[in-house]
C-alpha cells in the first residue's frame, strides 16, 4: 500500500481539520451519564455537519469516504482529542452488519437514527457461559407466530443502559450443531421483559451491564440475515469490530504516548538513558501498530470485507497500550495512582483491553490459522 496521501486524501483531511477546529465541544463533563450525553451531544454535530458516518455510503447518509479517507478520519478525531461519538457499536457494528445482510426495509428504519445517534445500540453477544466459544450459547428463541419469544442472560453488554436496540444473538434450533442453530436479532431493549442491571468495573464505573430476558418479544421482520444464519451475520459484526476500532484506538495510544513522553521531557526525565529507551521502545511498538493497520486496510480493500488481520492490530494495540499505562505508573510514580490521576484510570482500565472485542489468546489463534495458515492444534 502507498502510505503518502494524494491530493483529494489531504484535501479531505484539511477539510476535516478545519471543521473540528471550528466545532471542538471541548472537555468531557464529569460523571458518567453526563460524560455520555456530551459524547451523544457531540455525535449530533458531527451528524449535522455530514461527519458522523463518513466510511458509510451516500445512500445511507455517508460520505462514501474511502477506506483511507475514513481512516485519515479516526486519525484526526483522535489527534484533535475529540471524544468517540457515542453510539460506536452502532456506527462500526450494527450499521455495517445491517448494509450487508440487512432487508431494504431494515436499513430504511435503522440506519439513520443510528447515524444522528438518536438510537443507541448494544451488542447482546456474550452470556456466562459463552465468551469466546460464543457459538455455545444458550439464550433461545422460539417462533410464535410472527414474532420470536426469547429468554436468557447477557453479559458485559456496554452501553446497554442507553440503548434502544440490541445486536442479539440467540439459539433458534436446538438440534442443529451449536454453529448452525443460531439466529442474529434487533431487540427492542425498551420492554419489560428485558432487564438492565450495571455491574462495575474496577475503574468505578459501570460501563457493562447484565442483561436478563424473560419472554421478550421480537417481530419476524427482525431477523437479521435469515433464520439459522446467525453465526454467519455474527462474524461481519466482529471483523467489523476489530477492524473497524483499529485506527482510532492506535493513534488515541500515540495520543498518550506523547502526553507521557512530554511530561516526562518537562521533567528532564528524558536525560536518562533508560528512560528514554523505554519509551523509544512504545513509540516504535506504535508506528508498527500505524503500519500493520494500514496494511489491514489493503487487505479490507481487496476482499470488500474486513479480514481477519484486524485480529493481529488488536491484539497488538491492546498488549501496547497495557504497557504504556504500567510504564506510566512506573515512571510516574504514587501521583499516577491518585484517583484524581488520568493515568490511574487509564492504568485500571487498560486492564479489560486484552479481554474485550476477542481475548489475546482467541486473536492469537485466529492469526495463527487465518493469517499464517498454520495447522489446527
Ligand atoms: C470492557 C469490556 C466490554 C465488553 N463489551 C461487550 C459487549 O458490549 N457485548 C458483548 O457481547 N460482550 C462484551 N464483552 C465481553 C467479551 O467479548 C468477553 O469477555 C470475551 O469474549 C471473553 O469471554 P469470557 O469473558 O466469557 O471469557 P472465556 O471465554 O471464559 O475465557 C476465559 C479465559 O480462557 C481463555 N480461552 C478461552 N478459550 C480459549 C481457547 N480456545 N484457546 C486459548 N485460550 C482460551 C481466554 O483467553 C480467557 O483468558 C466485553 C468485555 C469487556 C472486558
Amino acid at each position: 500500500m502507498d502510505l503518502t496521501f494524494n491530493a483529494s486524501e489531504l484535501a479531505f483531511r484539511d477539510e476535516f481539520r478545519a471543521w473540528i477546529d471550528a466545532n471542538h465541544p471541548g472537555e468531557a463533563p464529569d460523571g458518567e451519564d453526563e460524560a455520555y450525553g456530551f459524547r451523544r451531544d457531540w455525535q449530533r454535530r458531527l451528524y449535522e455537519g455530514g461527519w458522523a458516518a463518513v466510511h458509510w455510503p451516500k445512500e445511507y447518509g455517508g460520505r462514501d469516504a474511502t477506506l483511507v479517507e475514513a481512516a485519515i478520519f479516526n486519525e484526526e478525531l483522535a489527534r484533535a482529542r475529540a471524544p468517540f461519538p457515542a453510539n460506536v457499536l452502532g456506527l462500526l457494528l450494527a450499521g455495517p452488519t445491517l448494509m450487508t445482510w440487512g432487508t431494504d426495509e431494515q436499513k430504511d428504519r435503522y440506519l439513520n437514527p443510528i447515524m444522528s445517534g438518536e438510537e443507541i445500540w448494544c451488542q447482546g453477544f456474550s452470556e456466562p457461559e459463552a465468551g469466546s466459544d460464543l457459538a455455545s450459547l444458550k439464550t433461545k428463541a422460539v417462533r410464535d407466530g410472527d414474532e420470536w419469544v426469547v429468554t436468557g442472560q447477557k453479559v458485559w453488554t456496554s452501553g446497554a443502559q442507553y440503548s434502544k436496540w440490541c445486536m442479539l444473538v440467540a439459539r433458534t434450533d436446538f438440534d442443529a450443531p451449536k454453529h448452525k442453530g443460531l439466529t442474529y436479532f434487533i431487540l427492542d431493549m425498551e420492554q419489560e421483559a428485558v432487564q438492565v442491571r450495571p455491574l462495575v468495573q474496577i475503574t468505578g464505573e459501570a460501563e457493562f451491564n447484565e442483561l436478563f430476558i424473560e419472554e421478550a418479544r421480537i417481530p419476524d421482520a427482525n431477523v437479521v440475515g435469515g433464520v439459522g444464519n446467525g453465526w454467519k451475520v455474527a462474524l461481519t459484526t466482529l471483523m467489523n469490530e476489530r477492524a473497524g476500532l483499529a485506527f482510532g484506538l492506535q493513534v488515541g495510544l500515540k495520543v498518550k504516548l506523547d502526553q507521557l513522553t512530554e511530561t516526562a521531557a518537562a521533567r528532564g526525565l528524558l536525560d536518562d538513558p533508560v528512560v528514554a529507551d523505554r519509551l523509544g521502545d512504545l513509540h516504535l511498538r506504535c508506528e508498527i501498530l500505524r503500519l500493520t493497520a494500514y496494511r489491514g486496510l489493503t487487505a479490507t480493500m481487496k476482499y470488500g470485507q474486513p479480514g481477519p488481520e484486524g485480529s493481529l492490530t488488536k491484539w497488538m494495540w491492546s498488549d501496547t497500550n497495557q504497557q504504556l499505562m504500567q510504564y506510566a505508573a512506573d515512571l510516574l510514580g504514587p501521583e499516577a495512582l491518585l484517583t484524581d490521576s488520568p493515568w490511574s484510570y487509564e492504568l485500571l482500565r487498560s486492564r479489560g483491553n486484552t479481554i474485550e472485542g476477542g481475548t489475546t489468546e482467541i486473536l492469537k489463534n485466529i492469526v495463527a490459522e487465518r493469517v499464517l495458515g498454520l495447522p489446527r492444534r
